[in-house]
């Protein structure tokens, strides 16, 4: 008995059913989709995508950290991604807080935080223009890599495009 049976239960059910032996690891549209950790998104559902499409790299805010660029470029030299989509979000608790804000919460627990940077976003418009150019300007991609920028709705649903 765990904290976990229920998911051990629901993968039995999954696995009985599972279809995707003959997927490969690359990224089959050619597409990588960084976005919020919001358990609202589901990102393969609302851009038309099934597994095996597309890498999906999600964090607090949808931001373009170091670990993230990592990523993307392995994803780029390895797994088949041509072109990056950066998809925040409507309603994202990174936009509500600054980092002082979740080192003062912590705090008031006795943690320290304040080492870490939370990356929070007090303009999400700008933070997005910023990551986009963060990948637009990597010296790490072979060619120049279609980057684009959309802020998805949590309430209807729709992708409000930023730079596409
Ligand atoms: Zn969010």
């Amino acid at each position: 008995m765990s904290e976990f049976d229920d998911l051990l239960a629901d993968n039995a059910k999954y696995a009985a059913g599972f279809t995707g032996s003959d997927l490969t690891g690359r990224a089959a549209r050619g597409l990588a989709v960084v976005t919020c950790m919001d358990s609202r998104i589901d990102p393969l559902g609302l851009l038309g995508l099934v597994p095996g499409d597309a890498k999906i790299l999600r964090n607090a805010g949808a931001r373009v950290t170091d670990d993230v660029l990592r990523t993307l470029v392995l994803a780029v030299f390895l797994l088949g991604v041509e072109r990056v989509l950066v998809m925040p979000h409507t309603d994202c608790g990174m936009s509500k807080v600054s980092d002082n804000d979740v080192h003062a919460l912590a705090q008031q627990q006795g943690v320290d935080t304040r080492s870490l940077e939370f990356h929070t976003v007090p303009d999400q418009q700008a933070a997005l223009r910023h990551d986009l150019t963060r990948i637009r300007t990597t010296p790490f991609f072979p060619h120049p890599l279609p980057v684009g920028g959309a802020i998805y709705d949590v309430h209807t649903g729709r992708l409000q495009p930023v730079e596409l």
